[in-house]
């Protein structure tokens, strides 16, 4: 019996002994596993003592150097305070103290601790089923310097959107409204608030929100990257029913999947309508340049433009062309018999009927000089150029003008000198006209009234 008790007690004593080896074995693997955290880790008995603390810990606190385990929280704390290094408790040492042992007493969400060095610390700690405190410390300085920097981006641009001179409005993947900024409404007429959840459709007229419907689809569609970056000149309307021009950029941002257009608008009516009236002056002017003031046929300075130009058009296409240059014969009489108004309007009265035998759009029929006109006539040969010449005199004969003083009819006549020619580089423009004039001296000299062909 007393063999059977003994070898219990030796078994029981032997059971006892592994227990605790195992206990210390366990102890040991949770310090080293405390130890390797990258996050601070502190525990704290229910009477308030450090019972472990690890290096991740200690490297947060300068003044970890003097601290034990065996301190208290508040020895702690104040370790912290005398080297003031917590800004938060600078000046108000002992108050900080007392609210921070209230709050270890009843510890709740994370919250942050500047540190003295500019470091960011989050702080969460709560309270073991014993009564203790755990404490956890993390470093969030990188992660708050980024969010400040974040910050201060997004009010930078806030701003830039805010006082920006053009118009700026987010729309969504489905073609809706999602902020507006200020110069929208002093652009457009509508406040944000009008806009917001809007169709950005609604801002152009009734006939062209299909087109921007169809340009948001395609831009969503297929991920073209050149719709986006083409700026576009777009109508759009004013509340007020005032239509405007705009021009349009297009940006795109993603985020979360989700896909934000950002649509800038710069007003340029002013600019377009200042483009539009110096183009309209630009083709007056241009068109005074070339058009004789009297008749406001060609002038002499188109004539010969046009002549070099059709003369190496000529050149290239080895095609004919052909000239009829006019004089209206004893003019000087008209005058003299009518008076210089009358012979005016005489003049415009020919040159009404030399556009109306010019029947090519590539004829042209100009002034050349005081009662001479020529009509130039591209592409066409002796035959074709006869049989316009022959029209033009009988469109004056018709038209009757009286010439009471001519002494070779009762209305007023012309003389013609024709030249038709194959264009060669041996010959010139000035040659041919020249050539013309010889043709016309023939006619005159001939009696007037009559075509001289150039040979
Ligand atoms: P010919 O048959 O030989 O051509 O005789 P002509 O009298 O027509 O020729 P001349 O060169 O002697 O006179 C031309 C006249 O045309 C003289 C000029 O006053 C007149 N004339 C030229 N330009 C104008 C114009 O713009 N308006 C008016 N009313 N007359 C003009
Ligand atoms: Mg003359
Ligand atoms: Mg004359």
């Amino acid at each position: 019996m007393i063999a059977i008790a003994s070898l219990v007690a030796a078994a029981l004593l032997a059971l006892s002994g592994w227990r605790f080896w195992a206990c210390r074995r366990e102890v040991r693997m949770l310090r080293e596993s405390i130890e390797a955290l990258d996050e601070g880790f502190a525990l704290f008995d229910k009477d308030d003592r450090m019972l472990i603390c690890n290096q991740a810990y200690r490297r947060l606190y300068r003044s970890s150097s003097t601290w034990k385990i065996g301190d208290t929280f508040e020895q702690i704390l104040r370790a912290a305070t005398d080297i003031g290094e917590i800004p938060a408790a600078v000046g108000r040492e002992e108050d900080w103290i007392r609210e921070r042992l209230l709050s270890r007493d009843t510890p709740g969400e994370p919250w942050l601790q500047a540190l003295h060095d500019g470091r960011w610390v989050r702080v969460h700690e709560r309270r073991t089923a014993s009564g203790g405190l755990a404490a956890l410390r993390s470093d969030v300085s990188e992660l708050i310097a980024k969010e400040r920097a974040l910050k201060a981006s997004q009010a930078q641009l806030q701003a830039i959107i805010g006082r920006a001179g053009v118009a700026i409005l987010t729309v969504d993947s489905h073609g809706l409204i999602r902020s507006a900024n200020p110069a929208t409404e002093r652009m457009l007429g509508y406040g944000e608030n009008e806009l917001v959840d809007q169709e950005v459709a609604m801002l152009v007229d009734v006939p062209l929100r299909a087109v921007v419907k169809s340009l948001l689809q395609m831009v969503m569609e297929r991920e073209e990257r050149e719709l986006l970056d083409q700026q576009r000149e777009f109508p759009v309307l004013h509340k007020s029913g005032r239509e405007l021009t705009v021009q349009l950029a297009l940006a795109e941002v993603r985020t979360h999947g989700d896909r934000l257009f950002v649509a800038v608008l710069t007003d340029i009516t002013e600019r377009k309508r200042f483009e539009l009236e110096l183009q309209h002056a630009n083709e007056q002017l241009l068109r005074l340049s070339t058009t004789d003031a009297l008749t406001e046929l060609a002038n002499r300075r188109l004539l010969m433009q046009r002549l070099e130009d059709e003369w190496r058009r000529a050149l290239r296409s080895k095609e004919p062309m052909s000239l009829l240059l006019m004089d209206v014969d004893h003019f000087k009489l008209y005058n003299d018999h009518y008076g210089h108004p009358a012979g005016d309007e005489c003049l415009r009265q020919v040159a009404r009927l030399l556009l109306a035998s010019a029947a090519r759009p590539s004829d042209l029929a100009a002034r050349y000089g005081g009662e001479e006109f020529v009509l130039l006539l591209p592409q066409t040969d002796r035959e074709g150029a006869l049989a316009v010449a022959q029209r033009v005199m009988q469109s004056v004969r018709e038209a009757d003008i009286r010439h009471e003083n001519s002494p070779i009819a009762d209305h007023v006549t012309l003389s013609m000198g024709l030249i038709s020619v194959q264009a060669d580089s041996g010959s010139s423009p000035a040659q041919w006209l020249a050539q013309a004039d010889l043709a016309l001296y023939q006619a005159k000299a001939q009696g007037r009234n009559r075509i001289e062909t150039a040979v």
